[in-house]
């Protein structure tokens, strides 16, 4: 096992790894930029370095300063969290090239699920569902018109290099498509340095499913259930689920038993999720996360077992240590995104916590690295906690979660917790019952 671990993030995310370190008996080494010397990972680490002035690309995206900082503090190992450089290929070979052990997949396999083309191709080829579109890149606006006239439109161009829901452009018709072809083009290559695009069958109506997987890179891999992330703002999750409320237990098996041999034929290691849509019953996969997600809880709340734990003990070099029939799937939990915004606007709310009181309880975690005195720096996302509440079923699951929006408190900035409060009222949530493009629809009508 690693005898001390560097957390190459910040926030709630770098606290949940610090949390698992300990529970594992490994040390712990915190690194943070100028803003963030007064955050609480660094405050419970063994040892902090200061990486760097605020600007993630001059600290948290700082390569060389990520691999000194090991240097000096003797690190066997770094754990990347989400964002900033957990799906950066290139720094898992660095950190490896000096003998600092990467906690997750190997640079090979980030590399392939990091362009969305090869990434498609890779899954076809392992016998995953994709959504219909162009096979690889579309190479010219002759190339797009063929293949749009071939699946038929709506269709959507996306970036190969895309992310964080940027880079995808709909067309209707051959007019928009000539349009969204260079405009897509344009903006891939400004905001990823790679212009190139593809095409894919835009669905009307999908949920968003995905499926969590962990493998060994031994050949070892399950499936953990699902997780319905389908309430989005610009394509962006904000109340993720598991289960989800459209799926039931033999569609889990089903595709859940897929994709397990999908990533164990892979010889993948470590976490992974692989994302569909979903509607009318199939499952359409669009892209594969190879890393820890923001929304890994609500897995862990149905499954009981620790993700962050898993990874460690994988990339120390043992087997899982779970089979299939050992993963059982326990009630309903819910997860909401605590974001430092206005809840109408989403305008960026950093500034002074003057008052802060979580909620507590049977079935409720908070994972937030804020606390009272607190000031939220203005130079990163504004996620600054995630509240996840488990019930036995979906329906006590809600009632635990009204209950605990109540309680919580947090003054001094907006967030996105009056949001919250307004879906937990409404029917349709509470039926399960709404697609990708229900929460869009829901704050065009001003709720
Ligand atoms: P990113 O990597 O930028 O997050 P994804 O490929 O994961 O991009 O897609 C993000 C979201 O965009 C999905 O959850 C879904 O809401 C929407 N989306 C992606 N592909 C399609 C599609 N073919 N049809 C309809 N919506 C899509």
């Amino acid at each position: 096992m690693f005898n001390k671990i560097l957390i190459a993030n910040r926030g709630e995310i770098a606290l949940r790894v610090l949390r698992a370190c300990k529970e594992l008996g490994i040390k712990t080494v915190a690194v943070h930029s100028t803003a963030d010397a007064d955050a609480m990972h660094v405050r419970l680490a063994d040892e902090s370095v200061c990486i760097g002035p605020p600007p993630a690309r001059d600290s948290y995206l700082n390569i060389p300063q990520l691999v000194a900082a090991c240097e000096i503090t003797g690190a066997d190992a770094v754990h990347p969290g989400y964002g900033f450089l957990s799906e950066n290929a290139r720094f898992a070979e660095i950190v490896e090239a000096h003998g600092v052990k990467f906690i997750g997949p190997t640079a090979e396999h980030i590399r392939i699920m990091g362009d969305k083309i090869e990434a498609k191709r890779t899954a076809e080829k392992l016998g995953i569902p994709v959504v219909p579109g162009s096979n690889g890149g579309v190479s010219s606006e002759q190339d797009a018109l063929r293949v749009a006239a071939e699946i038929g439109y709506p269709v959507l161009i996306k970036a190969a290099a895309g992310g964080g829901g940027r880079g995808m452009k709909v067309a209707k018709t051959e007019d928009d498509l000539v349009e969204a072809y260079s405009t897509a083009r344009t903006e891939a290559r400004n905001a990823f340095g790679d212009d190139s695009v593809y095409i894919e069958k835009y669905l009307s109506r999908p949920r968003h499913i995905e499926i969590q997987v962990m493998g060994d890179g031994k050949g070892n891999a399950i499936h953990l259930g699902e997780r319905d992330c389908s309430l989005q703002r610009r394509h962006q999750k904000i109340w993720e689920e598991a289960g989800s409320p459209a799926l039931n237990a033999e569609e889990r098996d089903r595709i859940g038993g897929v994709v397990a041999k999908a990533i164990a034929d892979l010889g993948y290691a470590g976490a992974g999720t692989i994302e569909f849509l979903y509607e009318d019953g199939e499952f359409y996969f669009i892209e594969m996360n190879t890393r820890l997600q923001v929304e890994h809880p609500v897995t862990e709340a149905i499954t009981g077992i620790d993700l962050v734990n898993e990874q460690i003990r994988v990339a120390s070099g043992a087997t899982l240590s779970v089979r299939q029939e050992d993963v059982k799937f326990n009630g309903h939990a819910i997860e909401c995104r605590i974001n430092a915004e206005n809840p109408a606007t989403f305008t960026p709310s950093p500034g002074r916590i003057t008052y802060y009181h979580p909620p507590g309880g049977l079935g409720v975690r908070v994972d937030s690295g804020v606390y009272q005195g607190y000031s939220i720096p203005p130079y990163y996302d504004s996620l600054i906690g995630k509240l996840i509440v488990h019930g036995r079923n979906r329906v006590e699951c809600m009632m635990r979660l009204r209950r605990c929006l109540d309680e919580f408190v947090v003054d001094g900035i907006e967030t996105t917790i009056p949001l919250f409060r307004k879906l937990v009222e409404n029917q349709d949530i509470a039926n399960g019952q709404y697609d990708i493009h229900w929460l869009e629809r829901f704050l065009a009508s001003k709720p």
